[in-house]
């Protein structure tokens, strides 16, 4: 059942029964929407994915530190996640607490003549794509059609192979393991092709991204010829979490897949895409196992016949390790 920081919610637990977390989580003034045994397949672009114990939409910095310290206290497993664009969520869930970034992180303010943009961890990677677009502020250009959040975004390092998002931030606040919020300049943080030097029990609650005066029309030209990029070489119109491995030293996954002909090989409803060999779809009512044996599939055959050990860009929640 879920319940809102709206007045008259129920409770669904009894307090003298919960355990710490729970009471929190039903308490009058705790500034969130709480969703216990949530299915994740509800929250990633997979549509994949069994229930987390609790997800909670916090919607303040307050409530977001009152959730993670307690949860840190208590034992509890946490993590903070955005639109699970590039999550695989075990079938069996997540036996924690999953937390996403509610109405005060969603916030994103640009300003045209300087091309600063700040933008909270919760706020959507297209938004600021698009209000920079809107503003003629150049800079995230690359990033035109990658879903997910800000915070997500930072995570990833989210970009092109050539590019990230890391190098247009120009600070990061995040709320460390120590519940302190720590304010980091973009130079602080360590960024890599699809990584970043953020550790997981750190959450990315804002940034800022530095980006610059532009021409509205090349802007417009960028974006619209890597959408069309998009359209012709990747399997939109079925839920995937874009690119599963990340492509190793001088060599494309998706071109070694094809090479090895396992485009099109099929476990349950999963496929590796007809149309990208680094995609693999739910091509309809795939588990979070079809998806694994996959990757399983994928690793073992290129490793075999390159000597390549293919690393995962795609995210684990709820596996073993
Ligand atoms: C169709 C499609 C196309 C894609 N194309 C691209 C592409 O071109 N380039 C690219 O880089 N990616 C691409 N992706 C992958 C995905 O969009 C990116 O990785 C995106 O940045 C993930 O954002 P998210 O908010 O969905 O994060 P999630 O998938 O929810 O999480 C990703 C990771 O970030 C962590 N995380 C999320 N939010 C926070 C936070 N606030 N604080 C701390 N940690 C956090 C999570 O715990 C997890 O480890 C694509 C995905 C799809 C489905």
């Amino acid at each position: 059942m879920a319940r809102s920081s709206g007045k008259g919610r129920p409770r669904p637990l009894g307090a003298a029964h919960a355990s710490p977390v729970e009471a929190l989580l039903v308490s009058e003034g705790f500034d969130a929407d709480v969703h216990p045994n949530e299915p994740m397949a509800r929250h990633t672009a997979y549509r994949i994915g069994g229930p987390a114990r609790f997800l909670v939409n916090a919607h303040s910095l307050g409530a977001l530190m009152q959730l993670v310290a307690l949860c840190r206290s208590e034992g509890v497993p946490w993590v903070v996640v955005g639109r699970g664009s590039n999550l695989l969520v075990a079938d069996e869930g997540y036996p924690g607490v999953v937390i996403t970034l509610g109405r005060d992180f969603r916030n994103l303010r640009l300003d045209r003549a300087s091309g600063w943009c700040v933008a909270g961890g919760g706020a959507l990677l297209a938004t600021a794509v698009q209000e920079a677009f809107r503003a003629g502020c150049a800079g995230l250009e690359f990033a035109v059609g990658t879903p997910g959040t800000i915070g997500g975004a930072l995570r990833m390092n989210a970009g092109t192979r050539e590019v990230g998002i890391g190098s247009r931030v120009a600070s990061v606040t995040v709320l460390g393991p120590d519940g302190a919020l720590t304010r980091r300049l973009g130079d602080e943080v360590s960024w890599g092709y699809r990584r970043s030097s953020f550790s997981p029990d750190e959450a990315i609650v804002e940034c800022e991204l530095a980006l610059e005066p532009g021409d509205a029309l090349a802007i417009q030209r960028t974006m619209e010829s890597a959408l069309a990029r998009r359209k012709r070489t990747q399997p939109l119109g079925q839920p995937s979490c874009g690119s599963v491995f990340r492509n190793p030293e001088g060599a494309s996954v998706g071109a070694l897949v094809e090479e090895l002909g396992l485009k099109g090989a099929r476990h349950g409803g999963a496929q590796v895409s007809e149309v990208h060999g680094n995609f693999i779809v739910n091509a309809g009512g795939a588990a979070a196992r079809d998806v694994r044996a996959l990757i399983d599939l994928v690793q073992t055959k290129v490793l075999e016949a390159y000597g390549i050990k293919l690393a995962t860009e795609v995210r684990f929640l709820g596996f073993e390790a």
